[in-house]
């Protein structure tokens, strides 16, 4: 097995961007930049920091302010430039010869596994898009991956099925992109399973996608392990430095994720039936206005496969999302 040169031929580039939208909806971002006065402190910290100096090797410092935050402590944490990075670091890793995802899920898994040479191996989430019999296709994973909330279903797997998994022993990857604005968190039961790697990020609730910086969760074992594949300055002192002051600043991130979240509840109510319930910062809507939408200045994700017709929206600032139900109810009167 393995990959070969023309594996990587075949590998699509990316194309996400809606560079034409006024309004950006589509790929999951905080609408919310650093207020100026923040900014401002912000920046005036970053002027101090020497660019000809090597980031720190182990940024230990910010790991543990993390740890923190998760009742952890810094063995138990890796910053790395996104979690996208962790997930390519996470499968050099373990041994074995196939990635186990759940689809429809977030598509780096499958991606990362093109790019190691890897089978993916799919057991389609169900009907309401919980997990199904992954325990069944677990031996000789060299990981088996569960996104909860999950992208861009917006649905949590519940704990109970995440250890039945985890007790199958496989290497799990419980990626949390979007924890902060769901109800529960499985990253304690990492505690008690050496075999579980949670990804968090900073870019979603802490609004650093521009950063890039994501971090990996484990047993002190585990992390010991995954923290000698990760590139010595993958993480640079200016993201860095960010991270570390919006973790001093973390009553102002709570105040914007319970923004986000009590305008999810009015999309969601205001966009029923046809929107799915969701966890996370975008809801998933069962209307086809992809296109609609674009042509009024707002950009959402256009779903395909079994979500063919769908979309998938970002929720955004209280104006954004108006002009998004505008549209939606204009687009909803017209083909009806
Ligand atoms: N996991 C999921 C489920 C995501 O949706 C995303 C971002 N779209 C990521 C990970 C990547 O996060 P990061 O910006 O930290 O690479």
């Amino acid at each position: 097995m393995g990959r070969t040169r023309n594996d990587i031929i075949k590998l699509p580039l990316w194309d996400i961007e809606e560079p034409n939208a006024r309004i950006h909806l589509e790929r999951n971002e905080n609408p919310f930049d650093l207020p100026p006065g923040l900014k401002k402190e912000l920046f005036s910290e970053l002027a101090q920091i020497p660019l000809n100096r090597y980031p720190p090797t182990f940024p230990l410092e910010v790991e543990a302010k993390v740890a923190e935050t998760l009742g952890l402590s810094s063995e138990n944490v890796l910053l790395a430039n996104g979690s996208d990075e962790l997930i390519g670091l996470i499968l050099k890793l373990f041994e074995g010869d196939r990635v186990v995802i759940s689809s429809p899920t977030f598509g780096m898994y499958s991606f990362f596994a093109a790019v190691e040479g890897l089978k993916v191996e799919n057991v389609p989430l169900g009907e309401n898009f919980e997990l199904g019999n992954i325990e069944a296709h677990a031996e000789n994973a060299r990981a088996v991956f569960i996104c909860s909330p999950n992208n861009p279903t917006g649905n949590v797997q519940p704990r109970k099925r995440i250890i039945e998994v985890l007790e199958t022993g496989a290497p799990v990857v419980l990626d949390e992109a979007y924890a902060e604005f769901s109800r529960e968190s499985s990253v304690g039961l990492v505690k008690d399973y050496d075999n579980l790697i949670v990804l968090r990020t900073f870019s979603k609730a802490f609004g650093l996608a521009g950063a890039r910086l994501g971090y990996a969760v484990a047993s002190e074992e585990t992390m010991g392990q995954l923290r000698k594949l990760r590139p010595p300055f993958s993480v640079n002192s200016l993201s860095l430095a960010a991270a570390g002051f919006m973790l001093n600043h973390l009553d102002y991130v709570r105040k914007i994720v319970r923004y986000i979240v009590s305008e999810r509840e009015r999309l969601y109510r205001a966009l029923k039936p046809y929107a799915y319930p969701s966890e996370a910062n975008f809801l998933m809507i069962a209307i086809d206005a992809h296109d609609f939408l674009l042509e009024h200045g707002i950009a959402v994700k256009k779903l395909s496969g079994r979500l063919e017709g769908y979309v998938r929206a970002t929720v955004g600032r209280r104006e954004e999302n108006d002009v998004l139900l505008d549209a939606l109810r204009e687009f909803l009167e017209v083909v009806l």
